[in-house]
């Protein structure tokens, strides 16, 4: 896994950060919304108004009821288009939408395959992770979308790292062991970057394409909402991804 700092993007007077392993895509418009950088807080949201900034001309934006579990949506041009979908991975083919999820502490993860074009974003929490969201969205994407593991490129956003994500026994013991650590004997930290990075690879996604950003949303709480530090009142930041 190589690391790769976010930086910031503005279009006007909206701000985002993004990839710049995305950007070297050029066929792919990517973000991260940040709190309080961009005029976009969860509660007073009105993502029309960024998304319209970000693409021209504005395109429908996909989002996710997500539950959790481990359902994968694939959007294709066929059937009719909603607006939201029940599900915790979403992958495309289409140029003329903008998929998106919302995150505080899960894992946002960020999915492009070069060869067929096709894009997804995974929300990966413990319960996700342990039911295998990301292996479920690589067959997915192979058995329906042609794409093959070995194209694609994967981008973990910021999460709650291992610094910060204390869980109970219970949950530490589903987990392969490498997934957790123990700094002191009565805590136990998971590190669900690493267990979502063995389904990948294990699926045939090279190493070398497979990145993360080093922010931690426990760490930072000028930039991140984290649902660990803020409880029930957490904002929630947004993730996006279209194709050009
Ligand atoms: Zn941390």
């Amino acid at each position: 896994m190589r690391s790769n700092d976010l930086v910031q993007r503005s279009v006007n007077h909206f701000r985002w950060l993004t990839f710049p392993v995305l950007e070297e895509y050029n066929f792919v418009v990517s973000g991260f919304m940040v709190k309080n950088r961009v005029p976009f807080d969860g509660k007073a949201l009105k993502p029309g108004i960024f998304f319209k900034n970000i693409t021209r001309p504005a395109r429908p934006v996909i989002s996710l009821k997500q539950v959790h579990q481990d359902e994968c949506v694939i959007i294709t041009s066929r059937g009719k288009l909603k607006k939201r979908y029940r599900g915790d991975a979403i992958l495309t083919n289409r140029k003329d939408i903008l998929i998106s999820i919302q995150v505080a502490d899960c894992v946002p993860i960020f999915l492009v395959e070069e060869k067929r074009k096709v894009i997804g974003l995974i929300h990966a929490g413990w319960k996700g992770t342990l039911l295998g969201i990301a292996r479920r969205t690589m067959e997915e994407a192979r058995d329906r979308l042609d794409c093959k593991p070995a194209n694609f490129t994967v981008v973990f956003g910021p999460c709650i790292r291992s610094c910060c994500y204390r869980v109970s026994d219970d949950i530490s013991v589903l987990f392969d062991e490498k997934c957790t650590r123990r700094p002191v004997r009565s805590e136990v930290r998971l590190d669900l970057i690493r267990a979502n990075m063995q389904q990948f690879l294990n699926c045939g996604v090279k190493e070398d394409r497979i990145f993360a950003t080093a922010n931690c949303t426990g760490c930072n709480a000028e930039l991140f909402h984290s649902y660990r530090r803020e409880k029930e009142n957490a904002g929630r930041m947004t993730g996006f991804l279209g194709l050009k």
